[in-house]
């Protein structure tokens, strides 16, 4: 019998602007719980998550890292050996997230990937979606215009909108992680 092929990492890092909800979605996966108010992350966080999908376990290893400016020149051994990328943005807060979200995904067209040379992938997410319901259509509109360019311009198949706050998409959101890992394994 052949011994089993070791299962790939499930290294996963959070990226985007501080306050979009990286720790949030994080904990919100990891516990099933919501804080309304959050500590600034230091540097970064790691934390580890089993998570069951379809008949199967894997074991996520997760990097939360700090938005701050000033955490920038770390954040890159952090995505080092991650095979998917979080760029999150807020919903409530498009345009000035997604400039943060440009600035990492431009950080990693050159400092990501793997020692194996696979790719990271990058999952945009859209992060505070229960607050859309606040926004006038206009502005809704607006909105949706200014996600959609960026996603063509960047070459971004698909938004991951999701609410750490009622949870919406959330698991959604770590299923396709591990599509996507198993997808390059
Ligand atoms: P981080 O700096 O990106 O890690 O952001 P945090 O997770 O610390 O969240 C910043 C603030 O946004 C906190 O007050 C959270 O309670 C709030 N927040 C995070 N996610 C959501 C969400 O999905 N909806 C709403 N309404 N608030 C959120
Ligand atoms: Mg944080």
């Amino acid at each position: 019998m052949s011994s089993p092929v070791p299962p790939p990492p499930y290294k996963v890092v959070l990226l985007g602007d501080s306050s979009v909800g990286k720790t949030s979605l994080v904990t919100r996966f990891t516990t099933s719980r919501f804080n309304q108010h959050t500590a600034n992350t230091i540097g970064a966080a790691f934390i580890t998550k089993e998570h069951s999908v379809d008949d199967r376990k894997v074991h996520f290893e997760i990097w939360d890292t700090a938005g701050q400016e000033r955490y920038r020149s770390l954040t890159p051994m952090y995505y080092r050996n991650a095979r998917v990328a979080l760029v999150c943005f807020d919903m409530d807060n498009v345009e000035e997230s997604l400039n943060t979200a440009k600035y990492w995904i431009d950080q990693l067209a050159v400092n990501g990937g793997t020692d194996s040379s696979v790719p990271i992938r990058i999952k945009l997410v859209g992060n505070k979606r229960d607050l859309l319901q606040t926004h006038e259509d206009t502005r809704r509109q607006e909105e949706q215009e200014a996600i959609e360019g960026f996603c063509s311009e960047n070459d971004l198949e698909q938004l991951w909108e999701t609410s750490a706050k009622d949870g919406h998409g959330v698991n959604e959101l770590f299923d396709g992680i591990v599509k996507d890992i198993e997808e390059d394994f």
